[in-house]
């Protein structure tokens, strides 16, 4: 999309950079000048990991069609989760062992 062809769209200003925010603009971008502003010095909002290690959303579910179907658009991959073996729960007092 180049310079010209978003002069003669209406502006849209778009607040957040999270999932909703960019699919908001996904959505939109073919009909609309848009600006995404957001607060941080990084997109993704609460989607974030840290040295690979995911700290935001990681599960979906089958019934959640709309992301299910955003991921098929974008050509990105799910993995089911690994499940075999012993589960650990570490809190500051104890760790709990689940099988
Ligand atoms: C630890 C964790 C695990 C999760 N696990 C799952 C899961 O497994 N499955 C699932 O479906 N969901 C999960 N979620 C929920 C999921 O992450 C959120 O529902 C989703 O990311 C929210 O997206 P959002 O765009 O609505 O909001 P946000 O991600 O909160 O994005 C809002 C953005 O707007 C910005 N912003 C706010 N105010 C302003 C302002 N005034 N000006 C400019 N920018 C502003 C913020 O900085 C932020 O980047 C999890 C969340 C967490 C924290």
């Amino acid at each position: 999309m180049g310079y010209n062809d978003n002069m003669n769209k209406k502006k849209i200003t778009i607040i957040g950079a999270g999932i909703s925010g960019l699919y908001l603009g996904y959505l939109l971008e073919d009909k609309y000048d848009i600006t995404i502003l957001e607060a941080r010095n990084r997109v993704g909002g609460r989607i974030y990991s840290i040295s690979g290690n995911d700290m935001g959303p990681s599960w979906i579910w089958s019934h959640q069609k709309n992301v299910l179907k955003l991921i098929q658009e974008l050509g990105l991959e799910l993995f089911t989760q690994f499940t075999d073996g012993n589960s650990l729960y570490d809190t500051k007092n104890k760790l709990e062992v689940f099988s």
